[in-house]
């Protein structure tokens, strides 16, 4: 039996394990994915303290990198469900079952989709959640971003400097993302905002290898709906928590109600970074929960 299993290997993930062994925890971490959470699909992060600018993939790396160093152990395994049975937990997995007295649930969140006509239909095929991984098909193109927030406005940047015109709809007339983000985008040329708008349908070619041809569009004040011609859709409407399978006291929308030491409500599970309730969803906040779990599942298991 383990002293502590953390679920998920992105920042919360990677931090709780090495603040754990420190400890003299026999901890484990279990990934679902190599990719270590939604920041490594992240192009350029330029506000983790000590790096000015540094790809997503890059910083990552350096995290698994000391993990491994400090002795943190890390196995392959998605996470069905998680029972507590007297003083232990015990973690079902795809590839078995896993005893710990503590379990960190740490498995970030994944983007929301926005259940328009024709989103999932081309999925993959024009409609997309991650500029990073599939902006180099618009080069020269033109492409919408749906959304308002950081991601939407951090995707539309890399963008701009592949596609020919990207156009950023969004439901308001004020954008949520950080200031110096939308300074950045207000200053591209081949940016446009449609503001008080919203998505309404994606059309394409019915072929099976077709592709998105338009989208329609509506102004949410005066009803009117508008046709554009469009390659591409890359959508950031917020995030859907990681946390199906696990039964602890969540927010009607799933993330994982902790108090300041990241405890759950369930004795023994803690939760840490983008899946819980959170102020703040960043690299470093999530870092910072990692830790706080750590320390509290290390005095949990020792007795204190
Ligand atoms: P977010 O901050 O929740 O923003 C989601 C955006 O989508 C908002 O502008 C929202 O509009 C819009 N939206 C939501 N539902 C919609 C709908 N049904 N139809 C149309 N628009 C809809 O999500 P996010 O941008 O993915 O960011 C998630 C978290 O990660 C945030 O805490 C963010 O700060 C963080 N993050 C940080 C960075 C960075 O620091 N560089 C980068 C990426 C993400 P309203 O504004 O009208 O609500």
């Amino acid at each position: 039996m383990y002293d502590l299993v953390i679920i998920g290997n992105g920042p919360a993930g990677l931090s709780a394990g090495i603040y754990a062994v420190r400890y003299g925890l026999d901890t484990l971490i279990l990934e679902k994915d190599v990719i270590s959470g939604q920041i490594a699909l992240t192009d350029i992060v330029e506000n983790y303290p000590g790096f000015s600018s540094i790809a997503g993939i890059e910083l990552m790396d350096k995290f698994k990198e000391h993990a491994q160093e400090a002795g943190v152990i890390t196995e392959d395994g998605e996470v069905l469900n998680i029972k507590s049975d007297g003083d232990k937990k015990i973690i079902s997995t795809d590839e078995g079952e896993i005893e710990a007295k503590a379990v960190i649930i740490a498995t970030g969140a994944n983007p929301q989709h926005l259940g328009v006509p024709g989103e999932e239909e081309f999925a993959g095929r024009g409609v997309s959640y991650c500029a990073t991984c599939d902006g180099p098909f618009f080069r020269g193109k033109n492409v919408a971003v749906i959304g308002g927030g950081d991601s939407a406005i951090t995707d539309a940047l890399i963008l701009s400097n592949l596609a020919s015109k990207v156009y950023i709809v969004h439901r308001r007339d004020e954008l949520r993302a950080t200031k110096v983000l939308k300074d950045r985008a207000f200053s591209k040329n081949n940016i446009e905002f449609i503001c008080d708008t919203v998505l309404e349908e994606i059309v394409g070619s019915d072929d099976v290898n077709g592709s998105v041809e338009k989208v329609i569009l509506k102004n949410v004040n005066s009803g009117d709906i508008k046709k554009m011609a469009m390659d591409g859709v890359f959508i950031y409407v917020g995030i859907v928590p990681n946390t199906g399978f696990v039964d602890v006291d969540k927010t009607s929308d799933g993330f994982i109600v902790t108090n300041d030491k990241m405890e759950s409500s369930v004795e023994g599970i803690y939760a840490a970074g983008d899946c819980r309730v959170t102020p703040l969803r960043q690299v470093v906040t999530a870092v910072s929960d990692g830790a706080i779990a750590a320390a509290s599942a290390h005095e949990f298991v020792s007795g204190r």
